[in-house]
């Protein structure tokens, strides 16, 4: 099963007798007057982002949601502490997750609202976990440094994007606390965190297969595709649906104790896997996007923003956003001259140690701004 699959049969795949056509109304419904507190003939029913043609339903009973609760209160590391105060920052939320307890407590923060709105709205609630995907976190910490969020969690919990390993840093550093992560799909609670900070698969609630192009289990240690078959969801059941992500497994147990498999990286949508062409032989070279994201922000430390597009197996478009202060420099385009060289160094140096033909870069210098309505992808690939 794919989300395309999964999608063009919703009405058939739905154990309760929910069409797409009516969950799909009452999702627009919901969007359209912003009240997301609603179920929906008893159910949960969401979209979840993606661009129009790309979306898919995320479906639950009751039981179900309340299933993943447990699992989110019982297994996450929760700091030690009097109460817990957690802000999700969530652009779509369903009834099924607020709480107000005597040690527990929920807010949402709509991450559409402008900056000085998020701000605002996280010191009236006050929370000491702060939850959401680390493009919404990075522009936070940046908040943080510049005195205009007052707020000390003991806890950040990244999730819905990749999370690069400099972001995680900066942000980190900023909060003076540890970023963790946990990983969903829409249609699934895949892997939460641990007192470690690792992040293990959930193995009592879904099995994880992970997979190669020709859907042959790869070693741990090697990425592959996520397979996933979840034992709780009935009203939509999830049997060996292939989600469109690759994650690398570690082939390392945890110092926590536990059992469950670790995932040692999610490296983000398959989409976004770089090809290069091999020198060699007639094929094409998997190269994980990681690679050329560290190839870029190791290269200067003026770098504030940057997003790399291939758009030929020897081809990628690099836009970079360099620090203001640059421009007043007089040494400014040999500066410029020295990280174009430099990434091209590092690319270069990736590309052949994948037997791959180094590729032709294009810089571009501009503002770079994220939409928080899509998951932020600094790495694309934009042919097949
Ligand atoms: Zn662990």
């Amino acid at each position: 099963m794919n989300k395309q699959l999964f999608m063009d049969n919703f009405t058939d795949l739905n154990t309760m007798g929910l069409t797409k056509e009516e969950c799909i109304e009452h999702c627009l419904e919901k969007e359209k007057t912003r009240d997301f507190s609603q179920y929906y003939k008893g159910y949960l029913v969401g979209m979840s982002t993606g661009t129009s043609g790309n979306r898919g339903i995320e479906f639950a009973t009751k039981i179900e949601a309340l299933l993943m609760q447990l699992l989110v209160f019982f297994r996450f590391p929760f700091p030690k502490t009097r109460r817990i105060h957690i802000a999700f920052i969530l652009r779509v939320f369903s009834p099924g997750f607020s709480r107000d307890g005597r040690k527990i407590k929920v807010s949402y923060v709509n991450p559409l609202d402008t900056i000085p709105a998020i701000v605002e709205n996280l010191h009236s609630l006050n929370p000491n976990i702060i939850s959401g995907p680390p493009s919404v976190l990075q522009v936070l910490a940046k908040e943080k440094q510049r005195g205009k969020l007052k707020l000390f969690p003991l806890l950040l919990v990244s999730y819905g994007e990749v999370l690069d390993f400099n972001v995680k840093e900066e942000i980190e550093n900023i909060f003076e606390c540890s970023v963790v992560e946990a990983y969903k799909s829409s249609e699934s609670f895949i892997a939460l965190p641990c007192k470690s900070g690792n992040l293990h698969i959930n193995e009592d609630t879904v099995f994880v297969e992970v997979l190669d192009r020709d859907n042959q289990p790869v070693q741990a240690g090697e990425p592959g595709y996520v397979v996933v078959t979840d034992f709780v969801k009935y009203g939509t059941p999830i049997i060996r649906y292939r989600l469109n992500d690759l994650i690398t497994v570690s082939p390392d147990p945890c110092p926590c104790g536990s059992n469950f498999r670790v995932i040692q990286q999610v490296h983000g949508r398959a989409d976004d896997v770089i090809y290069g062409r091999s020198e060699s032989k007639d094929e094409f070279q998997f190269i994980l996007p990681d690679f050329v994201r560290r190839s870029i922000v190791s290269s200067s430390a003026y770098i504030e923003e940057y997003n790399a597009i291939q758009t030929s197996p020897t081809g990628l478009t690099i836009n970079l956003q360099l620090n203001p202060e640059l421009e007043e420099l007089p040494e400014k385009e040999e500066i410029v001259q020295t990280i174009e060289r430099s990434i091209q160094e590092n690319i270069s140096s990736v590309f052949k140690g994948h037997d791959s033909i180094i590729p032709k870069l294009d810089f571009t210098y501009t503002k770079i701004s994220h939409d928080f309505d899509t998951k932020l992808r600094r790495i694309k690939r934009t042919f097949k």
